[in-house]
């Protein structure tokens, strides 16, 4: 059993340009706790808090300060839980403060760098290595990603959905056994049996919260997720099994409704947050009360579902993520001050052991087995459960010689059977019972009469017993078949992790195959990027509503135009460039590896090579030299163990590479979601602002009558005739000179052509060329905000 305080850190996020830091001062102790003092100004001090304390100070296990980087983060935080829930405890790991303090930024890692990635990615990865390591016990891993919000809980992993909506996700409820143990319904559980496959589904669920959001319902700054990870391990043959789980939690942002100002429905949801935050706190309190029984953990769903994970049978360990910024130093003081109500809980953490019901009855049928076919030898008969007839009556001769002997050392010798001893026990009892008839005659017949009754009762007794017997053996053979099932999963998985730790072919070839596709000669990482990307532009519910799946000419083009703009842009160019950069290096590893692997087969041959010529030698003309150490061999050997030693390292090396570049791809495939998610959101927003200057514009079905004044100035925008070529060349107006002059729509007046290197092409359809003007209109905008428009 474990004992001791939840640990609780703190984290301080790096200041953007634009904030202005608070103060606060870092006393940092590497033996016992560290502390942080925070000043509140004294302007501020008049406001609010308390206008009497200046300074206030928290202590915390460790503090990580701005610079903090996420692989100390993990090394110190996640690492110690994470080796208690390989060894069958469970734990949680939450984050806790203000929207825009770090959470998801600890939790699940930054969207841009490898570097950035943090608790949930290097957790995944530690635990499969340490799994990989361990051949002494079967694992079977699990995941789960829940996201709750406004009180309801969504399964961000279901396979089924791509959703649109966190409303059109399956809706997890929770169930209480008689057991008061909690069940999650509807919360899928996915087997992942290496890195990949966890990452992919942190992926899928991260995606699936990503699309669920807009920017009118940033819902993960209002809801908490929960990554779970599932670890459960036996050792091959033994019934016990051991299961523990890992809690990663991203909670809501903390602050307070007062001073987000809100109304409405986002008042609700405030409320909603701040009563699960107030439940969490509430829990939290009662488990750090002493001799306290009843722990309110109904009241909410992240308190039911964190239940066996908060006190008691866990290890907890709190993030308390602080943004010092000065207009966030209240929100900063509030989090430190539930930090210090959590580092007061005293947590017990026990193994979570149970025994494989299906697993002790095999064992057990075995036993019985072994016992029989034992007893069986030493008696030289096969033993059945029911005496048979001829032993019923020379049983019954023994009792009565023996009962009529007047010898009082005499003996009832039966031998060592205890059908045989337990028929006389009952015997001597129903005689005892009877002990008045002392008539020898009425004895003997009374013992053929009870023996007749006896057998009736005996032959119902034992119809019972067979369909008894019956019954049990249906049930084992039920038993069996899903053990048998069980043991085949089982082996399956022990499989896999044989082939993953086989590791360098394998490794090798799905490294081969990814380089062969960076070294195909058109280029075939873009190529393939490409298709990625129409493949998930078409995936976007967005565009399957509002074009039936197709993008229109108008809309691509804003969608380059936008893509090229976009911030994100740069970071899927550098991601692109390194994961280049990693493809090359993977391939110069492929192959110095697949050199050292032929200089020590060759090694190889030059011994065998070398002992034929001395066995020959020896033959020949044997010496006693032949008989010693041959130093070229030693000479070989030691070569071979230098070149071994760099193909491990060069392997390994490999390996990470291998992480790496598939951590990339995840990366660019997220930033590319993302700049779609914004493109739809930017699009829509022209598409409303454009229908409300000018409604009459999208509601006709007829462009040429409807958009006269459009083509007037685009005829002016041009030099070719629209009605010719259907295209508009911005280029040929460059000041927009003439806009001013001819242009009857006041509202087109102002506007500046996109972009010099973009023309506009309209088709003809209605929905398409109402796409091409929100677009001129969009880029209009954006030109001016950058103040490049015409004026
Ligand atoms: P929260 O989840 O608490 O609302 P985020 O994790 O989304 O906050 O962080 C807000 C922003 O600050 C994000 O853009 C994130 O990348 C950035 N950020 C947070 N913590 C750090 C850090 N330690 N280093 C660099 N950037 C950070
Ligand atoms: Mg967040």
């Amino acid at each position: 059993m474990v004992k001791e305080t939840i640990r609780v850190y703190a984290r301080v996020k790096p200041l953007s340009r634009r904030q202005q830091a608070g103060i606060y001062s870092v006393d940092d102790n590497e033996k016992s706790l560290s502390s942080l003092e925070i000043i509140v100004p004294r302007d501020l001090a008049d406001g609010f808090v308390n206008n009497k304390r200046e300074s206030y100070k928290f202590k915390f296990q460790k503090i990580f300060d701005q610079e903090a980087k996420q692989d100390v983060v993990f090394d110190s935080i996640a690492k110690p839980v994470a080796e208690c829930v390989l060894a069958g405890y469970n734990g949680t790991i939450f984050a806790y403060g203000q929207t825009g303090s770090g959470k998801t930024f600890t939790i699940t890692g930054g969207a841009e760098r490898y570097s950035d990635r943090g608790i949930v990615p290097r957790t995944l990865s530690y635990i499969f290595d340490q799994l990989q390591k361990d051949s002494s016990k079967v694992y079977t891993t699990h995941v789960s990603y829940l996201e709750i919000y406004n009180e309801c809980g969504y399964d961000l992993l279901d396979p089924r959905h791509e959703a649109s909506k966190l409303e059109d996700l399956p809706k997890v409820t929770i169930m209480e056994d008689p057991d008061q143990n909690i069940h999650l319904k509807n919360l899928s559980l996915q087997q992942a049996t290496n890195e990949e496959e966890a990452l992919n589904l942190l992926f899928l669920g991260d995606t699936n919260r990503m699309i669920a959001e807009t920017p009118m319902n940033q819902a993960s700054t209002r809801s908490h997720c929960i990554f779970t990870i599932h670890i459960s391990s036996k050792e091959p043959g033994s019934a016990t099994i051991r299961r523990s789980k890992l809690h990663l939690v991203d909670l809501a942002g903390s602050e307070r409704v007062a001073k987000t100002g809100v109304g409405g429905h986002l008042l609700t949801e405030a409320k909603y947050i701040n009563l699960s935050l107030h439940y969490l706190e509430q829990v939290i309190i009662a488990l750090a009360e002493k001799n306290r029984s009843h722990i309110p953990y109904r009241n909410s769903m992240m308190t039911s579902v964190l239940r066996d994970s908060l006190g008691g049978n866990c290890m907890t360990t709190m993030i308390a993520t602080l943004s010092i910024d000065k207009r966030n130093i209240d929100e900063s003081i509030s989090t430190c001050r539930f930090a210090q109500r959590v580092a007061l809980i005293k947590n017990e953490a026990v193994l979570n052991e149970e025994i494989d019901p299906r697993l002790m009855i095999v064992q057990l049928r075995k036993e019985v087995q072994e016992l029989k076919d034992e007893l069986a030898l030493v008696t030289g008969k096969q033993r059945t459960s029911e005496l048979s007839q001829e032993e019923l009556l020379q049983l019954d001769e023994l009792i009565e010689t023996f009962l009529e002997d007047n010898d009082p050392d005499s003996t009832l010798d039966v031998g060592a059977d205890m059908r045989k001893i337990n028929y006389c026990f009952i015997h001597v009892k129903q005689l005892m019972n009877h002990s008045k008839i002392s008539d020898k005659k009425l004895l003997s017949q009374h013992i053929s009469e009870e023996r007749d009754t006896n057998k009736e009762a005996r032959e119902e007794e034992l119809k019972k017993l067979k369909e008894l017997l019956q019954q049990r053996d249906n049930e084992i053979n039920i038993l069996v078949n899903m053990l048998k099932k069980e043991k085949k999963k089982a082996q399956d998985a022990l499989f896999q992790l044989n082939a993953a730790s086989a590791g360098s072919t394998v490794l090798e070839t799905s490294l081969s195959i990814n380089l062969e596709e960076s070294q195909s000669p058109s280029s075939c990482f873009s190529l393939k990027e490409a298709k990625d990307f129409s493949s998930s532009v078409h995936r976007l519910p967005f565009f399957s509503r509002q074009t039936g799946g197709k993008m229109s000419l108008g809309c691509q083009e804003a969608f380059e135009v936008f893509k090229r703009d976009h911030a994100d842009n740069i970071t899927i160019e550098d991601n692109k460039r390194l994961l280049k950069q990693r493809f090359t290096e993977a391939k110069c590893l492929g192959e110095k590896l697949n050199e050292v692997r032929n200089k020590i087969n060759h090694l190889k041959g030059e011994i065998t090579q070398r002992h034929i010529q001395r066995a020959a030698l020896a033959v020949c003309s044997p010496s006693e030299e032949l008989n010693m150490l041959d130093p070229v061999e030693e000479k070989l050997r030691t070569q071979i163990e230098e070149e071994k030693k760099s193909y491990k390292t060069m392997f390994n090396r490999l390996k990470g590479l291998k992480v790496e570049i598939e951590h990339l791809q995840l990366l660019m495939e997220k930033v590319k979601m993302k700049l779609q998610k914004d493109f739809e959101v930017w699009w829509s927003e022209e598409a409303i602002n454009l229908q409300q200057e000018k409604p009459e514009m999208v509601s006709s079905p007829n462009t040429a009558t409807v958009y006269p004044q459009f083509i007037k100035s685009s005829q002016h925008l041009s030099t070719n005739s629209f009605s010719e070529t259907k295209r508009v060349s911005p280029n040929e107006d460059p000041a927009g000179k003439n806009n001013s002059i001819t242009s009857t729509n006041p509202t087109l007046k102002t506007r500046t052509p996109p972009s010099s290197s973009t023309s506009i092409p309209l088709t003809g359809d209605s929905q398409a060329d109402a796409d091409i003007l929100a677009f001129i209109k969009a880029r209009q905008n954006i030109l001016q905000k950058k103040g490049l428009g015409n004026k």
